[in-house]
């Protein structure tokens, strides 16, 4: 590593919202006008001391932060080379990282006295933690999100109606995750004045690659200083899982000036062809995707190609944009993790260490392994980003319930 990125989170991104050429706000210009009023809003309220020491302790009363680093010594010996360290983010209240941003973007909703907060949703995992910061500070919730995941996703839906949210059916396009955005932004334009659009990982146009990567920023600093507490230095990697990339640019943005070699972890899918796998940061060009150009995964016309993946939180054809600068800059590189290789990771961590990961979060534990055995010593430290329990029903019915029943299927 030569350059020095002690300053880096002051200078990216830029006012205009720029890491390097990625990043930015390409939206109409009436949406530009709220959006400008969100930076001004969150660069002011969100370094006020009030602001900062009520979300210190929704943290520590409501989360349940810090969540523990653990040492995962017999997969670390299993596997042979480095220890293997969790950070254990599955355990925070929800079971995953997003309600770190989520809670930060609720308690600058209520700061800006804003009513109502609106997004979108894929699998429903982003939807059920803004509902659940929409209850804990008494705000509305309306979640925007596709007939077809609605139909897939069920008990997220349960879970968001529990929470008090109001789920609107997406019934255009393909009825996923894209036009579930366009609702949403439509939504947001017609009352701007009383609600807030909360968007799901370190994308869209500016400020928000920014503001989930800040909220997200406290993996980062707890899991550094829980390391060096039980180890006495520094890891000498750290590993995370990239959908978008907010779990990973979390853990990430505390290491970015140590001499530590950061990985984020794609999924390689099915198969290496355009279609089959969502590993954009590796195979994607230069685009434009939902307001901001980052690395994209693209069809002959340019626009964002179909992906896929095990995990319906990384199926996303675009990345942050700050990854995507730090790719270029080869701060961070990009490994690929494939189903199989995932679903082995998902299988091992739950019977040897009892712990049975989300299946993005296999993703970055399937990836250490193999980096762990091409080390002879040394330390890798996963970020753990979420639980299973949203996937068991899946991953046994389609998989059965060890990686030998799974070889079966996966031959088919
Ligand atoms: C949504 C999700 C992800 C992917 O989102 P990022 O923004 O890339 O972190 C990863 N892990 C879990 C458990 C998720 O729910």
């Amino acid at each position: 590593m030569s350059k020095d990125y002690s300053r880096y989170p002051h200078q990216y991104p830029d006012a205009t919202g720029h890491f390097g050429e990625f990043g930015g706000s390409y939206i109409p210009p009436e949406l530009q006008v709220e959006m400008d009023k969100i930076t001004k809003a969150y660069l002011t309220i969100s370094k006020t001391q009030r602001f900062i020491e009520e979300l210190r302790s929704i943290r520590t009363h409501y989360q349940g932060r810090p969540t523990p680093v653990f040492h995962a010594d017999r997969l670390s010996e299993l596997v042979g080379g480095a220890q293997i360290y969790l950070k254990r983010e599955d355990l925070n209240h929800t079971g995953a990282h997003k309600l770190n941003h989520c809670m930060g973007e609720g308690l600058l909703a209520k700061f800006m006295g804003k009513k109502k907060l609106i997004a979108e949703t894929g699998a429903g995992q982003h939807g059920v933690a803004l509902a659940t910061a929409a209850a804990y500070f008494g705000l509305e919730c309306e979640i925007h999100m596709g007939e077809v995941d609605i139909e897939k996703e069920a008990p997220n839906v349960i879970r968001m109606k529990l929470l008090g949210a109001t789920v609107v059916p997406v019934s255009f396009g393909l009825k996923t995750l894209k036009e579930a955005v366009d609702s949403a932004f439509q939504a947001y334009l017609k009352d701007p004045v009383n609600s807030i659009y909360c968007i799901g990982s370190v994308v869209g146009p500016h400020p928000f690659p920014m503001m989930v990567r800040d909220f997200q920023a406290v993996v980062g600093i707890e899991s550094r200083e829980q390391f060096l507490e039980m180890t006495g230095e520094l890891p000498d990697v750290v590993c995370a899982c990239v959908g978008g990339g907010s779990n990973a640019m979390g853990i990430f943005s505390a290491f970015l000036n140590d001499p530590v070699r950061l990985v984020g972890v794609e999924p390689g899918g099915r198969s290496l062809n355009l279609g089959d796998h969502a590993a954009t940061a590796a195979f994607g060009k230069p685009g434009l995707i939902h307001g901001f150009k980052c690395y994209l995964l693209q069809d002959e016309q340019g626009e964002p190609a179909p992906v896929y993946s095990i995990a319906s939180g990384l199926d996303y054809p675009g990345v942050g944009p700050e990854h995507s600068q730090l790719k270029d800059e080869e701060r961070v590189s990009y490994g690929i993790a494939d189903d199989r290789e995932t679903l082995d990771a998902f299988y091992q961590l739950s019977r040897i260490e009892g712990i049975i990961p989300a299946l993005e979060s296999a993703h970055a534990v399937a990836h250490a392994t193999k980096l762990a055995k091409e080390m002879e010593h040394g330390s890798i430290l996963v970020n753990l980003s979420g639980r299973g329990d949203k996937d068991l029903e899946f991953v046994t019915e389609t998989y059965g319930f060890n990686m030998e029943e799974a070889e079966q299927k996966l031959s088919l």
